[in-house]
């Protein structure tokens, strides 16, 4: 009788706090937040003629469960490739000679969309915020947006790590990607551990098939459809050091945070384009706003 009556009290309260007019505002229209019309668009022609033909002048391989940094200089392309199994990974990039310019992936999301492709920029952190590589070549192009709503390269998830694991599950875990790329940064920058950790940021999750439930909103992941030989091209718009984790996930269609998926290599290279093919290209200069914040 009691639980009764408090039910029907609720259900009071909820129909009550509706308003006449929900219908009328629920459905009105959206706008998108940053329309980028207004930005001058990549000269991807450009770009893709560049390296129709490039030649790899250096690489390195992420091992599984770990990762790998390479520098990347302005005007070359960071070729991002899965070999021996399907495998996600996730990227951080930084400005060769400042790290604390970063890799923004939510202004990245929040000018381009939840999942980057061919012709989309990757941007910098403030106060630069200016595009640090552009995507000219993605082999997953066809995947578009599935029944689920899922695609491929996101950036709306953060990186898998020990922080989140502890929380959830008590565990100790040191092969996720956030300290992957502790490791691999610290390594590369000569700088220790702990000024590496704060370096590290949200990354474009490379190859992963992942969106948002449409009843719940949670963020959902699924088995990439990346295969050998599949790869993500990325024109680096300024002097880079990229730092790529092999996901502890594997293709990330169970579980990650854990050493219970089969897990692969990731090849990175870096393409030196053709002579002369980009004449007409210049580096992006940084953000025009003043930093006078109102004073
Ligand atoms: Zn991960």
């Amino acid at each position: 009788m009691g639980l009764f009556f408090w039910v029907v009290i609720a259900l009071v309260k909820e129909m009550t706090d509706i308003p006449s007019d929900a219908a009328a505002r629920r459905a009105i229209q959206p706008v998108i937040c940053y329309p980028v019309d207004a930005l001058p668009p990549p000269p991807l022609a450009m770009y893709q003629a560049a390296f129709a033909d490039a030649a790899v002048i250096d690489s390195v391989k992420a091992a599984p469960r770990d990762a790998a940094a390479i520098k990347v200089p302005a005007g070359h392309v960071l070729r991002m490739t899965s070999v021996e199994g399907a495998q996600v990974g996730d990227l951080n990039l930084f400005n060769a000679h400042d790290l604390n310019e970063r890799f923004y992936s939510g202004k990245t999301r929040a000018l381009h969309g939840t999942h980057v492709s061919t012709g989309d920029r990757l941007w910098s952190s403030f106060p630069q915020l200016r595009p640090m590589a552009t995507v000219i070549r993605d082999t997953l192009d066809w995947y578009g947006i599935d029944g689920f709503g899922g695609s491929v390269h996101d950036v709306i998830g953060t990186r898998c790590d020990p922080y989140t694991g502890n929380l959830l599950n008590g565990t100790q875990y040191h092969h996720c990607c956030h300290s992957n790329l502790t490791r691999a940064l610290s390594d590369a920058a000569g700088i220790t551990l702990q000024d590496a950790e704060l370096l590290v940021h949200d990354v474009l999750n490379v190859f992963m098939c992942t969106g948002f439930t449409r009843d719940t909103g949670q963020y959902f992941m699924k088995a990439s459809p990346v295969r050998p030989g599949d790869h993500l091209d990325l024109f680096a718009e300024i002097d880079l050091l990229a730092v790529l984790s092999a996901c502890p996930g594997g293709d990330c269609s169970a579980e990650h945070s854990s050493d219970a998926a089969p897990c692969y290599p990731l090849l990175m290279e870096v393409l030196s384009p053709s002579d002369g093919m980009l004449a007409d290209w210049a580096a992006p200069p940084l953000n025009g706003y003043d930093r006078s914040h109102g004073r």
